[in-house]
């Protein structure tokens, strides 16, 4: 047979954690079609990966480029580190179904932060505009809880009425049945946070009749263990697979440091013995990142941003909320809170500052400070910081049931959200594990690669993804291991890294020589188990 393509020479990782083996891979159209030895075949091209390794295209089961992916499709942050799929719609946040508050807040905040215009209410119409602009790697999508609930009970704290329920249940089945792959909740984050556990269980129930996993960002790190143990209960009582999120950052804090092993594997293991069908996902840092907001209090986040601004503003309200953000802020410290990307007149210079540096230059305290920053960046206040300690990740990433997700979002050093610094999972994540963990010998190549691939399509039903064999479409990262580096740092935006030189997406070179090809060969993929 005549192949497109012929990738000669590499060490075959199937993505299956099995051994490597020494193959050639020919690829027609989209899908490898021969794995061994193709010396005697012609091909219009042909890669030469002597002394590297040919692994399945990354799958990042835990992503943020939903809009990302609307505003470039090239994804080069991504695709750059071997990623050829991207999960999104995470941590309660889908970009659809917009009706109500969550049309409203869509069409702000995209467009002021994007200059994107909102046309499309539900899944089909996201689909179609992803396709008709192109995108450089596949998307699959959760419908998120924290949206639902804006479309359906907008931004005000009310009591669910059961005909919410049955709206938001009635939401979920439509998602559901246009190819989302589960629901997924962020219960530290406004409005999920207002959710008791019966709504998410209902809610759950209908996707996972319908062949969905419950993707969750349980309730505030502060809370452990009851938000895992809330999350395993979620898994039980609705019946449905749980894909537990960033697993290091949402149960490591300071008064659980290096016991990974003893409490929260423990309890995992536990509820699988259960018959509980519990999964979860890791990016491999010991700094988190997240918004100065989800340091708010429940209470206070009623009604969005403009109404806590409006709070922070009121002194006595800002009285109120001073000891339980101390509290919830105590387990990391405001020493851990490195901002970036402050666009205000007044705290653009204090990028790369922690909010204890900044209290401390301008002699106040630092909850005073992180309330005036809010106010004046209108509320978004990213930050990054530490939370947690490399022997738990390390014994978080080696469980069974443990893959990698990134928790990133797909940018380029160019274009959004253009330089300056960024957390590195979002250029590093899957080249870090590589680089560390794999060639520091935490993870063997080929579980490594496994979780980085086949663990991923296994947990989300995609039967022709995340593996080397016949009859599977051809997403290929070729790296060689002893070059892999990822450019990190947390002052300035991080490179593309270095060791990844070719990216197949559905048989199109999409990175070739570690250039970016302008492919566009992504596709909207769909749950094949509902
Ligand atoms: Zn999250």
């Amino acid at each position: 047979m005549h192949m497109d393509i012929i990738i000669k020479n590499g060490r075959v990782v199937d993505g299956n954690a099995n051994p490597w083996f020494q193959a050639d891979i020919g690829i027609k159209g989209e899908k490898i079609v021969e794995v061994g030895d193709l010396s005697g075949t012609d091909s219009e091209k042909v890669i030469d990966a002597e002394g590297m390794v040919v692994s399945p295209g990354f799958i990042d089961i835990h992503n943020h480029s939903d809009v990302a992916l609307l505003v470039d499709g090239r994804a080069e942050s991504m695709v750059h580190q071997g990623v050829t799929t991207v999960i999104t719609g995470n941590c309660g946040n889908s970009p659809f179904p917009l009706i109500g508050d969550a049309l409203e807040d869509a069409v702000r905040s995209y467009g002021s932060q994007y200059d994107l215009e909102v046309d499309w209410t539900d899944m089909e119409g996201y689909e179609g505009r992803l396709l008709r602009q192109g995108i450089s790697v596949n998307a699959g999508v959760y419908v998120g809880h924290g949206t639902l609930r804006k479309a359906v009970m907008g931004r005000d704290r009310t009591e669910l009425t059961s005909a919410d329920l049955e709206e938001m249940k009635e939401l979920v089945g439509v998602a559901m049945a246009q190819g989302c792959f589960g629901i997924s909740t962020g219960l530290g984050y406004f409005p999920g946070m207002y959710a008791q556990t019966d709504e998410i269980v209902e809610l759950a129930k209908v996707a996972s009749r319908l062949g969905g996993v419950y993707s969750t960002h349980c309730r505030a790190t502060h809370t452990f263990p009851h938000n895992l143990m809330e999350a395993i209960e979620i898994g039980e009582r609705a019946e449905i697979p749980v894909q537990m999120a960033h697993i290091g950052s949402s149960t490591c804090q300071r008064l659980n440091w290096g016991r990974a092993r003893s409490v929260t594997l423990n309890l995992v293991d536990a509820a699988r013995a259960r018959g509980i069908d519990f999964t979860a996902d890791i990016y491999p840092y010991t700094i988190s990142g997240g918004g100065l907001m989800m340091y708010v209090p429940e209470w206070a986040q009623e009604g969005g941003t403009d109404r806590v601004l409006e709070r922070l503003k009121d002194l006595d309200a800002r009285k109120r909320m001073r000891a339980e953000v101390d509290e919830m802020v105590r387990h990391r410290g405001w020493s851990q809170l490195l901002l970036y990307k402050l666009s205000s007149e007044k705290y653009r210079c204090c990028t790369g500052k922690t909010v204890q540096e900044i209290a401390d230059a301008e002699g106040v305290d630092p909850f005073d400070l992180a309330c005036d920053i809010l106010i004046q960046e209108g509320g978004r206040v990213p930050f990054m910081g530490m939370f947690g300690i490399e022997e738990d990740i390390q014994a978080l990433m080696r469980h069974e049931a443990v893959m990698i997700g990134s928790d990133g979002t797909a940018m380029s050093p160019e274009g959004s959200p253009g330089g300056g610094p960024v957390h590195p999972r979002n250029y590093g994540t899957f080249a870090r594990v590589i680089e560390t963990y794999i060639c520091g010998g935490v993870l063997s190549l080929s579980q490594g690669v496994h979780k980085m691939t086949g663990m991923a399509a296994w947990r989300l039903g995609l039967r022709d993804r995340g593996v080397i064999a016949l009859g599977a479409y051809a997403d290929i990262t070729i790296f060689d291991p002893s070059l892999v580096r990822q450019k990190y740092t947390l002052t300035e935006a991080p490179g593309f890294p270095d060791g990844i030189p070719h990216v197949l997406v559905n048989g199109v070179l999409t990175i070739e020589d570690g250039e970016h090809t302008g492919a566009k060969a992504g596709k909207v993929l769909h749950n094949q188990r509902g």
